[in-house]
């Protein structure tokens, strides 16, 4: 089938292009209602490593895209995301999976940064999460767009919470006045940096389908 055209239930396809079954299910549920049939590198029997030789979380997003979208033969969607701290000069960034080592816990890396961040007061304790997505079509033309969404908030002095995963027990959300891991799912999906910037690809897929027809 042609890059992007309509398959015969009329809808385009779009790989979703992360073996992360939680990152499926939450593209899915986010991009509900779209034209595209989604689909996963499962349904394709397809596996890809991409190296990740970007500088930013939008540039590896993009290589990925495109990558998954030249090997799929179909318009794909791609996610890099991370943790921001500022007292750190932006660290863990685009190395926050395997920041500190790949074998490390996440407890460790809790006191690690803690450690790191002793003497720092709290209003110097900021940091983010960002969430890039990048949607792309097989070459020749490649990049179709990237969006970004961000979470502002401070690391915590201590972790709490148990919800969420990766670095949420650290992360403080002053507005909300506890840290990511002491909200639900639904709660952090309200405010959550990969919601933001999945709102925006949202819109980024509905004008891609919009310029097709
Ligand atoms: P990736 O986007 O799957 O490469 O994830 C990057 C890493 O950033 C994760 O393994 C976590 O360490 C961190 N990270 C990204 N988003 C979140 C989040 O929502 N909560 C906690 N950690 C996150």
């Amino acid at each position: 089938m042609p890059a992007n055209a309509a398959n015969p239930s009329g809808f385009r396809r779009l790989l979703i292009a992360t073996t992360n079954p939680h990152k499926i299910r939450e593209f899915r549920e986010i991009l509900a209602g779209l034209p595209y049939e989604l689909v996963n590198p499962d349904d394709l029997a397809l596996s890809l490593a991409v190296e990740e030789t970007g500088t930013t979380f939008a540039e590896n997003a993009a290589l990925k895209a495109m990558a998954w979208a030249d090997a799929a033969g179909m318009l794909a969607l791609a996610d890099d995301s991370g943790l921001e701290i500022d007292a750190l000069g932006g660290e863990p960034g685009i190395y926050s999976a395997r920041w500190a080592g790949a074998d490390v816990s996440y407890e460790e890396r809790f006191q690690i940064i803690l450690a790191r961040l002793a003497d720092v007061p709290a209003e110097r304790r900021t940091a983010r999460y960002r969430a890039a997505i990048a949607v792309a079509r097989p070459a020749p033309d490649g990049l179709a767009g990237v969006v970004e969404g961000t979470l502002e908030g401070q690391i915590a002095f201590a972790p709490a919470g148990s919800g969420g995963f990766g670095y949420d027990p650290i992360f403080y959300v002053p507005e909300q006045h506890r840290t990511v891991g002491q909200m639900t799912a639904d709660e952090k999906h309200r405010i959550s940096h990969r919601a933001r910037a999945a709102a925006a690809a949202r819109e980024m897929l509905q004008r891609l389908a919009n310029e097709s027809n």
